[in-house]
């Protein structure tokens, strides 16, 4: 069974307060991408991986690779307009013969093995995708533009999720064609009527948005 990873890496970060695209960030010695590059690289599970890079970082994402010795990279590709155009970019360059496809943010470094292993086991079971989260623990309100509360939103059976976000290539192949948007892979199989699985996520799989996010991670590496 060969699994593809797809690493999106496109996303312009302008939460972050960088000149550089939120990939090229520096996290410790190098950018962002290269941590988790070199995890997905080193990850037992993962046979192939197509990075999906900001629009003209193509070159300096290839030359990172190189550096990290990722030698697992197959393509680097630009990514598009939107995330789903990005993971479309990138599940182009998958040949047919992959039977499964990770689709992970470089916004989130601090991926494991682990987790990656949880998001596979579900595929064996006949599900057409599955994610890592955790159970939302915060009382959660929706607020309007002015600040004021519009309703408490009750928490039972809401949880926050994550990437590597797994997926028979096949129904992840169908759920993009389909030309539908949504802020994660699962929501595109979910709008095609697919099963998706939800796995014991990992909280220090932190997503970086602004630039204590940044510092936060720095520290836990
Ligand atoms: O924007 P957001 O934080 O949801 O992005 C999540 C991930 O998707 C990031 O790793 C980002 O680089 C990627 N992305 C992308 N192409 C876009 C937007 C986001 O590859 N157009």
């Amino acid at each position: 069974m060969s699994v593809w990873a797809i690493l999106v890496a496109a996303g312009r970060g302008e939460r972050l307060g960088t000149d550089t695209p939120k990939a090229f960030a520096r996290l410790g010695e190098l950018p962002l991408l290269a941590e988790p590059l070199r995890r997905l690289d080193d990850s037992e599970w993962v046979d192939a991986i197509v990075v999906v890079a900001p629009p003209g970082w193509e070159e300096p994402s290839i030359l990172l690779a190189e550096e990290i010795g990722a030698a697992k990279v197959r393509a680097v590709v630009p990514g598009g307009e939107t995330r789903a155009a990005s993971v479309r970019a990138g599940l182009a360059e998958v040949p047919d013969d992959a039977a499964v496809v990770l689709v992970h943010d470089a916004a989130r470094p601090l991926l494991t093995d682990e987790v990656i292993e949880r998001v596979l086991a579900p595929l064996g079971e006949g599900w057409d995708g599955a994610i890592p989260g955790l159970a939302v623990s915060d009382t959660v309100k929706r607020v309007g533009v002015d600040g004021g509360v519009v309703e408490t939103v009750a928490r039972d059976g809401l949880w926050a999720v994550q990437t590597p976000q797994a997926f028979p290539a096949s129904a992840l192949r169908r759920a993009v064609a389909s030309g539908a948007d949504a802020t994660d892979c699962a929501g595109l199989v979910e709008a095609g009527g697919g099963r998706v699985k939800v796995v014991a996520g990992d909280p220090l799989l932190l997503k970086i948005t602004t630039a204590d996010d940044l510092a936060r991670v720095a520290s836990l590496l």
